[in-house]
């Protein structure tokens, strides 16, 4: 057999030689509704009745990794540049005592593997040898009409483990799906409970519903379901209100043309939780530095390039050259009328040449220092003030900046200049 070449071959190849080897074997899972719906799945995952040790065997211990042994999930890994496939053996879940996961699991077949399983369009098997989907749960019926039902009591699916509250609302808006009646008013019921979620894995869901294309609906979703209050609690009273500051939230999520984590959550944050309070927040969804820094960034420029029509040039030069400029136009673009001042003028501004938007400095802190100039503590300042000037067209030249800092270093009040 020639070496798989694509995900989708290597997925076909392990099912193969399982069942080559007298074992059932299925895709499963989020690869067969991503497939129905059109959407190229991100990772096939296998679902067999072959167990643990068996599926270790069949393809060679150094060949696999016993990554989710206690789960019977073995990972097979391909020649690179492929990702390894997770083979599964059918499972049924045992008691959940913590809210999140089963106390212990069972060996059993299909039927009950996808009975398992959260939603009915997540709870699908397909035969690619037969190039048949495998339906214990209705999903197939569920996906035409587009509707997210969970599998069996959905209040006890809930109460078993408290992530599916906010996967529901992920699923929902991420592939455009109803919410069945019965599972958003058992969502609602049991909302307050996600906070028996570790404050990562909300900050993971949270992450996926922003930054995707469907960030607004996700919001309305979020809100829907009851889930602010225990998730986002600053926003939930604006949002329970529709006020204003909660609309201008939902119209900038939907007319931002794609988000980062920061954006997204800059966009959804404005107006109702300052820089100071998303910290905090951040803090619980473990944001990663890089991420909360520029979330703060953002939140705390918004407000200032929304009056760049007024803004002096170099306090704006700063912001348009920023790293997050990007992420902060896309903002400023979704907050306000396209012939807007500000928007305008930044518009313009950017449109500038490289060197003229971001020319390079005319004097150094080195160059300062060489020529004898010291400044002690208001050396920063200094530097700062030269800038400006160079970039407000008045100096331009290094002796014109040279006599510039002298001459603004004597009339600084106190005589600390060393
Ligand atoms: P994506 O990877 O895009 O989030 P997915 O459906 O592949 O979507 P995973 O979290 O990778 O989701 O899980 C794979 C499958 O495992 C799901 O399709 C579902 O059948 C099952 N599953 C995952 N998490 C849960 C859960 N918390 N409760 C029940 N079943 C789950
Ligand atoms: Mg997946």
């Amino acid at each position: 057999m020639d070496a798989p070449v694509s995900q989708r071959e290597f997925a076909l190849d392990v099912v193969r030689r399982l069942r080559d080897a007298g074992h059932d074997a299925l895709w499963a899972g989020g690869c067969v509704r991503d497939q129905l719906l059109g959407i190229p799945p991100k990772d096939y995952d296998v679902a067999t009745s072959a167990r643990p040790e068996q599926v270790r065997e069949l393809f060679g211990h150094r060949r696999t990794l016993a990554i989710g042994a206690s789960f019977g999930v073995i990972s097979v890994l391909a020649r690179k540049p492929l990702d390894p496939i997770e083979v599964a053996t059918f499972r049924t879940d045992g008691m959940y005592l913590d809210g999140r996961r089963p106390e212990s699991v069972a060996f059993s077949d299909a039927r009950h593997d996808a009975h398992r399983r959260d939603f009915t369009v997540n709870g699908l098997f397909f035969d690619p040898i037969a190039e048949e989907v495998v339906d214990y749960v209705g999903g197939v019926a569920d996906l035409e009409a587009r509707v997210l039902r969970a599998i069996g009591d959905p209040q006890q699916r809930f109460v078993e483990d408290k992530l599916r509250l906010l996967r529901a609302v992920r699923f929902a808006a991420t592939y455009s799906l109803a919410l069945e009646p019965a599972t958003l008013a058992a969502v609602q019921s049991m909302a307050s409970q996600v906070s028996q979620v570790s404050g990562e894995r909300i900050g993971a869901e949270l992450r996926r519903i922003v930054t995707h294309a469907s960030r607004a609906l996700g919001a309305r979703l979020l809100a829907q379901a009851e889930l602010l209050p225990p998730i986002l609690p600053e926003l939930a009273p604006h949002a329970a209100a529709n006020d204003a500051l909660w609309q201008a939230a939902l119209l900038r999520l939907e007319t931002l043309p794609k988000a980062t984590v920061a954006s997204g959550l800059a966009a959804l944050f404005y107006g109702m939780i300052d820089v100071a309070p998303m910290r905090d927040v951040g803090r619980r969804l473990k944001l990663s530095n890089k991420e909360l820094e520029r979330a703060a960034w953002l939140l705390a420029q918004l407000p200032v390039v929304m009056e760049a029509a007024s803004l002096p040039w170099p306090r704006l030069q700063r912001l348009l050259v920023h790293e997050g400029a990007p992420e902060l136009m896309e903002l400023l673009a979704a907050s306000l009328p396209a012939d807007d001042a500000s928007l305008v003028r930044c518009g313009a501004e950017l449109a500038r040449s490289p060197e003229s938007l971001n020319p390079p400095p005319l004097v150094t802190g080195d160059d300062l220092l060489r020529n004898g100039i010291r400044g002690g503590r208001h050396f920063s300042p200094l530097l700062e003030y030269l800038r400006d000037r160079q970039l407000d067209g008045e100096l331009a030249s290094v002796e014109e900046s040279l006599a510039a800092a002298r001459k603004w270093l004597a009339e600084q009040p106190t005589g600390d200049q060393r």
